[in-house]
């Protein structure tokens, strides 16, 4: 959910770059986009990667295996990772990174599949990320239709084609002999769709045994190779069930109703006064309860979303919304009978995204954003709701970079992507510059 507006914006924002007819995002829909910053101090670097013999060696790798990553995608697409139900898609995954030479291979406690690609030293240690999971449940049916240049399944695009992008990156810079000074940590991540609540960066950034050697991260997301996400929307998610004796509506006329305080709260919810910058928002996206139209409630509930790119505002709706919900608890109690017991309230919170942000003039994004100086084409920097989330929380630098395809219709049953070789080639060649940029820090 959280990556499916992240995506609709990646992908309006990437599209210029490769259809110029597209319209322009509508602003704010997702954090608040900023224009490219001035020319990074590295795109001469950039340059030279771009123009060295290694890099054309694997460049014409990624165009000679590129067959092969279409194949990638659709074995990917067709093994289903529901929300919590990862594990065949990562033992599988497991299998084709240890293909490609990684060492240390692993899969964690949270069910994080990974491998290391070790550096010629002194670049510390950089993850390269892709998440494994779909919102798709389990049961839905995940086999790729083609059709002329398209393929059509549930989770074709977000993010198996992050995870086709890393493979085909891998075999090209090792066909290439292509060397970083970086250790890179190549990871097939569980947990970034909504449910999952960032479960796998939580493991990988607060308890893995890479925890405290990590130095810096990559995500790779559906979009094109315009755009770095460098700021992280948190989100606060609760589910608050209002809870009282119940009672027929008739003969108990006159006894607490749940449902009056959760209108109460609901309203006053709707009230609240929010910035537009940093873009701060909240939802009611659920509600629950009851059990027959004669009926007083035994319980009732609404799941709420709150979001913000700034951690003080994001604090302050969600204050705000706290202080609401036991003064409408309050306030049915004293407007009817609690003889039969009062209405009591039972908030859980199902949802926590830190906010992060890793700055635009930090070396690690110059040395990314390089690369599109070096082509022509600056980066847009914007906001999103992605594995980066963990990482910018905890200070380190972090962004999520386009994985390289053109997608459509994201967390849909119509999910899709296009097939298109030699666009589709410099784009992955583009996010490969990236990484090596990162890779290999002065
Ligand atoms: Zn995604």
């Amino acid at each position: 959910m959280t990556s499916a507006a992240l995506i609709a914006l990646l992908c309006a924002v990437a599209a210029p770059a490769l259809a110029q007819t597209k319209p322009a995002p509508p602003p704010g829909e997702f954090g608040n986009i900023r224009p490219p910053a001035p020319t990074s101090p590295f795109a001469k670097q950039a340059k030279s990667l771009l123009a060295s013999k290694s890099f054309k060696v694997a460049k014409d790798a990624l165009a000679a295996g590129y067959d092969q990553t279409v194949a990638d995608i659709v074995t990917l697409t067709e093994i289903p990772a529901p929300p919590f139900g990862e594990a065949e898609k990562g033992k599988a995954y497991l299998a084709m990174l240890a293909k490609e030479g990684l060492t240390d291979l692993e899969t964690d406690a949270a069910g994080n599949v990974m491998g290391l690609r070790k550096g010629t030293g002194g670049g510390g240690l950089l993850v390269v990320a892709a998440h494994l999971d779909t919102v798709f449940p389990a049961g839905t049916d995940v086999k790729v239709r083609r059709d002329g240049d398209k393929l059509y399944a549930p989770g074709v695009g977000d993010d198996t084609v992050g995870l086709a992008s890393i493979l085909a990156i891998l075999r090209a810079i090792n066909a290439a002999g292509i060397q970083t000074r970086s250790d890179i940590l190549f990871v097939g991540d569980v947990g970034e769709e909504g449910p999952g609540d960032l479960r796998g960066m939580k493991e990988l950034f607060l308890k893995g045994r890479y925890k405290d050697r990590i130095d810096a991260f990559i995500s790779l997301e559906p979009s094109g190779p315009t755009v770095i996400v460098n700021g992280g929307v948190g989100s606060k998610r609760y589910k608050t069930t209002f809870k009282g004796p119940g009672g027929h509506s008739m003969g108990d006329f006159g006894t607490v109703n749940p449902a009056f305080a959760l209108a109460d709260a609901a309203k006053q919810f709707g009230e609240l006064k929010v910035p537009s910058d940093p873009r701060t928002v909240y939802n009611i996206g659920l509600l629950e309860g009851g059990t027959s139209v004669n009926s007083i409630p035994f319980s009732v509930a609404m799941t709420v979303d709150m979001r913000s790119s700034g951690a003080a505002e994001l604090k302050a709706v969600e204050d705000a919304y706290l202080a609401i919900l036991p003064k409408a608890v309050e306030a049915e109690n004293a407007a009817r009978s609690t003889k039969r017991g009062p209405i009591v309230l039972d908030n859980r919170m199902v949802g926590d995204r830190p906010v992060g942000e890793t700055p635009i003039s930090a070396p690690f994004v110059q040395r990314i954003a390089a690369v599109g100086d070096a082509l022509g084409k600056p980066m847009g920097y914007v906001a999103g709701s992605t594995d980066a989330n963990i990482p910018m929380s905890l200070g380190k630098p972090a962004v999520t970079l386009g994985a390289g395809f053109v997608t459509f219709r994201a967390h849909s049953l119509e999910e899709g992507m296009e097939v298109n070789k030699a666009r589709d080639v410099e784009s992955i060649a583009t996010t490969m510059a990236q990484i090596l940029m990162a890779a290999t820090p002065n």
